[in-house]
Order: structure tokens, then C-alpha cells, then sequence
């Protein structure tokens, strides 16, 4: 098997360079936080293509956190089929009579950058080792298929299927998948977790050495090609995902089991955005009960980061936009305060001290301005103040902060993808939603059929949509 050591590819390569400097400072400057849990110790610095590992991989059965009880499994799987009419009982029969086989599906693909996806009749080959034939079910939009698509800036690769926040069913499994079978509920990871490599076994890492975002990739990691194709014309995949069609195949490291109670058209946009933001807080700014928090930027990212404060009892959430057509949103959100830098001719920093008594307690930075960055940072009260960055910047921004700023006990930190393990993690994320301690719906600003999906760009580009829900087979 060909080992891929990107790191997160174009758009992130200048973002990891960025967070390996930050990771530098931290172990260096950081004074950690109270919590005695390793994960939220600063992570040694994260090496680039040291690990050596090759060939077959071994996927140990999940853990019990994420395992679920098999003997109520039909129960849940019935109900959750009243919920959802989408997977509806011919969907099971179609997925026993296909194993094996190529199967003709709709899918959305994108021929060139920029113009609008076209419904093509696809076909989806058969899942090789370790990987997985699944059933979308429902998939929804995030900025990254949409900057991909676009392709400013970066290599083009058409054609395409895009897509990589959804929920659905496995169909198949190829040879060496054993944690995974026909009918089980999946959430697709745009990055993965291989359960083998140094950052796997890690406590304090995310970043999976074999299936670590790439999306200059765009076919699988077996065989090196694409298991999607139009009469014999090869279509690419997009961050191992392509949840735009109605069969995809993914590298079982890439699929997060979850409850199949679990409402497959709420819980899909927990595959990227809603869990980078809610992660950043609960994992990495750890806000204690009562604490203020900041979060810069109020777009799908930043309003989980502050369901994440919310969650954890902030006494204050403080919304830092430039943009004051978000502050009404993020309102549901339990943003109690708003900030707009341009209302004020001293920098934002200084603002949000004046208003916290010399600091917030968190901030929490999802807007990828360099400056919204360093502010971020630079607001976090001396002695505890945390701040994390998620913002992927452009590739030349370079953070400057005084170095005094870090001795006096303030944190710095980055963040991937909110420091979830994929398959690890997203299971428990999906039960504090079952369990009401999440709110979804709230982000869920819209939906289409997936014959429609164009629509879908069309409100996240006019700023119009948090998340637009594609309902497949529609
Ligand atoms: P978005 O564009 O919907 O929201 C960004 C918000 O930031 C906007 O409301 C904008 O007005 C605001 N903003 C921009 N500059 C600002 C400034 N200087 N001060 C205050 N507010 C400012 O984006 P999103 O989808 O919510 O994503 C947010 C960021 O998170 C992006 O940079 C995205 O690439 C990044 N991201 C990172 C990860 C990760 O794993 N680290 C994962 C997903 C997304
Ligand atoms: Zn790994």
C-alpha cells in the first residue's frame, strides 16, 4: 500500500506549518490548564512523514464508548426507519443483492471548477481491502467543497464528486473490515483514524498518519484509482468522502459506527464543521463552569464553538464579527455579547479586556484572519487565558504576538478538526445529541432534494445558509 504523508494538503499546508510553530511555542511556553486529562496537554510537535509503517492494516472492534448493543440493534434500526423514509426497507434488499457488484447510482459531479454539478448516472465499483460501500442517505454542504470546488488557488482535479459532511448505511465491505457490516450507520470523516499509527495511538492527537486529510488525492489509498466512473471514464474522489452520490466508497478508517437511532439528517453535519467548532471548546479551551468566552468568527464553525461553551456553562460567550448580519443568528446560539472590531478605534483586544476585567477566561478563533488570530490570543486574561485557533489562514500570514504575552501564563493552541478521533470520538458527539445535550436542529438552516443540490451553493455562497441538508433519492 503507498503511503501518502500530505499534510493537509494546499489549503492547509501553510495552516499546519503555522500549527507546528504554535505546537512549538506551547511545549515550550504553555502552563497547562487544571484538567488532568493527556489530551489537553500540549502535544508534542507533530513530525511529518517519520512513520514508516506499510502494508495491511488491522482494524481492532471499536470500543465499548462506541460500541452499541447488538441485541436491541433491529429495534433501533426500525425505528430509526420510521424516522427517516429514506431508508426504507428496498433499500435493504438492495444493499444484500449488491454485494460484490457494480452498482449504477445517481451522483452530483463537477466537471470544471465553478460550474454547476451535473446528476450523472455513476458507477460505484465494489469496495476493495479495507474499504467500505455505503449508502448517503442524507449529505450537506460545507465551505471546503465549495473552496474545492471552486478551485481557486490550487491544482484543479475534475472531474469530481465532492461532499464529506453525511450520514448513511453500509451496503459492503471488503476483504479485512471487521469492525463494519452490511446495515450498520456511518458518519464519513473527511480525516481518518487508522487505529495503528503513532498519532492513533496517541491519546493526545487526531492527526492519523495514513488518512490524515488529502485533498490533493482524489482516488483510493488500495489501488491508487477511483472507484467511481462514468462509461469507463475514471471520476475523481474528494477527501476519500464523495458523499454526492448515492454510493460512495470509503477506507473504513474514514467511517465513524454510530447509534442507529441516531436521525441520519440532523446528526450528518456532525462529519466536519459542527464538530471542528464544538471540539475546539470542549477539547482544547476546556472552559470551566462559570467562565467568559470569546469566539471570533460567527459562522458554522464559530457558532459550535459556542454550542460548546454553552454546553460547557460559560457565564459570558462574547461574538467577535465583522459581519453584524451574524449576531441576530447567533442569538440561539447563546452569544450574550457582540463585538464588531469596526465599531471601535482601538484594537479588539483591548476592547473585550476592558469589558472582562482584564480578559476573557477563553477565546476561540474561526474566522481565518490572521488578525482576528493574534487578537484572539492577545485577549485571554494573563495567568489563565487559553486561546485556540481553528481558522485556516492564507499562506503567507505569519502570527506575531510579544513573547511576554506568553510568559505571563497565557496558552496558545491549534486545533484539527476539534481533537475528535473520528471513529473514536464522533460515536460519543452523536449520544450528546440523542441525549439532548447538543442542539442540531439550530444549525440545520435549510434543506433540498438532491436533484437540487445546486441550491445548496447557492445559499452557502449568498451567505444565506448555516447548513443546507441534501436529502438523496429526493
Ligand atoms: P465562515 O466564513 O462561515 O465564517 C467566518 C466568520 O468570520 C464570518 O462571519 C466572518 O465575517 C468572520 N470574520 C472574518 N474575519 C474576521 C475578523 N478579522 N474578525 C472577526 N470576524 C471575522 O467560515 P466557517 O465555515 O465557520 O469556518 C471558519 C474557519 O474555520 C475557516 O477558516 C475554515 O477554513 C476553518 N476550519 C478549520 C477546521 C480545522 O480543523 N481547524 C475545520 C473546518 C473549518
Ligand atoms: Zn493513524
Amino acid at each position: 500500500m503507498r503511503r501518502q504523508w500530505c499534510l493537509f494538503a494546499q489549503w492547509q499546508v501553510q495552516a499546519a506549518m503555522d500549527s507546528l510553530s504554535v505546537r512549538h511555542i506551547i511545549s515550550a511556553t504553555a502552563t497547562h490548564q487544571g484538567s488532568p486529562r493527556r489530551r489537553d496537554q500540549a502535544s508534542p510537535i507533530q513530525r511529518k512523514g517519520i512513520h514508516t509503517q506499510t502494508g495491511r492494516l488491522c482494524f481492532p472492534v471499536l470500543s465499548k464508548k462506541s460500541d452499541f448493543q447488538e441485541k436491541d440493534t433491529d429495534t433501533r434500526l426500525s425505528q430509526s426507519k420510521q424516522r427517516d423514509r429514506s431508508s426504507s426497507s428496498s433499500s435493504e434488499i438492495a444493499m444484500s443483492s449488491t454485494a460484490g457488484q457494480v452498482i449504477k447510482c445517481k451522483a452530483a459531479v463537477a466537471w470544471e471548477a465553478g460550474k454547476p454539478l451535473v446528476i450523472e448516472e455513476v458507477e460505484v465499483a465494489p469496495p476493495q481491502a479495507n474499504e467500505v460501500r455505503v449508502k448517503i442517505l442524507f449529505t450537506s454542504l460545507c465551505h471546503t467543497d465549495v473552496y474545492f470546488w471552486e478551485a481557486k488557488g490550487q491544482t484543479p482535479l475534475f472531474p469530481r464528486i465532492f461532499g464529506h459532511e453525511a450520514g448513511g448505511i453500509v451496503e459492503s465491505v471488503g476483504e479485512g473490515v471487521t469492525d463494519l457490516k452490511l446495515g450498520d450507520h456511518v458518519l464519513p470523516v473527511f480525516t481518518g483514524e487508522c487505529k495503528e499509527c503513532r498519532h492513533c495511538k496517541s491519546e493526545e492527537s487526531n492527526m492519523c498518519d495514513l488518512l490524515r486529510i488529502n485533498t490533493d488525492r482524489g482516488v483510493m489509498l488500495n489501488d491508487g484509482k477511483t472507484r467511481f466512473s462514468i462509461n469507463g471514464k475514471p471520476i475523481y474522489h474528494f477527501v476519500g468522502t464523495s458523499t454526492f452520490s448515492e454510493y460512495t466508497v470509503i477506507h473504513v478508517g474514514c467511517l465513524a459506527k454510530i447509534n442507529p437511532a441516531a436521525p441520519l439528517d440532523k446528526v450528518c453535519v456532525l462529519s466536519c464543521g459542527i464538530s471542528t467548532g464544538l471540539g475546539a471548546t470542549l477539547n482544547v479551551a476546556k472552559p470551566k463552569k462559570g467562565q467568559s468566552v470569546a469566539v471570533f468568527g460567527l459562522g458554522a464553525v464559530g457558532l459550535a464553538a459556542a454550542e460548546g461553551a454553552r454546553i460547557a456553562g460559560a457565564s459570558r460567550i462574547i461574538g467577535v464579527d465583522l459581519n453584524p448580519a451574524r449576531f441576530e443568528e447567533a442569538k440561539k446560539f447563546g452569544v450574550t455579547e457582540f463585538v464588531n472590531p469596526k465599531d471601535h478605534d482601538k484594537p479588539v483586544q483591548e476592547v473585550l479586556a476592558e469589558m472582562t476585567d482584564g480578559g476573557v477566561d477563553r477565546a476561540v478563533e474561526c474566522t481565518g484572519s490572521i488578525q482576528a488570530m493574534i487578537s484572539a490570543f492577545e485577549c485571554v486574561h494573563d495567568g489563565w487565558g487559553v486561546a485556540v485557533l481553528v481558522g485556516v489562514p492564507s499562506k503567507d500570514d505569519a502570527f506575531k504576538t510579544h513573547p511576554m504575552n506568553l510568559l505571563n501564563e497565557r496558552t496558545l493552541k491549534g486545533t484539527f478538526f476539534g481533537n475528535y478521533k473520528p471513529r473514536t470520538d464522533i460515536p460519543g458527539v452523536v449520544e450528546k445529541y440523542m441525549n439532548k445535550e447538543l442542539e442540531l436542529e439550530k444549525f440545520i438552516t435549510h434543506s433540498v432534494p438532491f436533484s437540487e443540490i445546486n441550491k445548496a451553493f447557492d445559499l452557502m455562497l449568498h451567505g444565506k445558509s448555516i447548513r443546507c441538508i441534501i436529502t438523496m433519492g429526493a
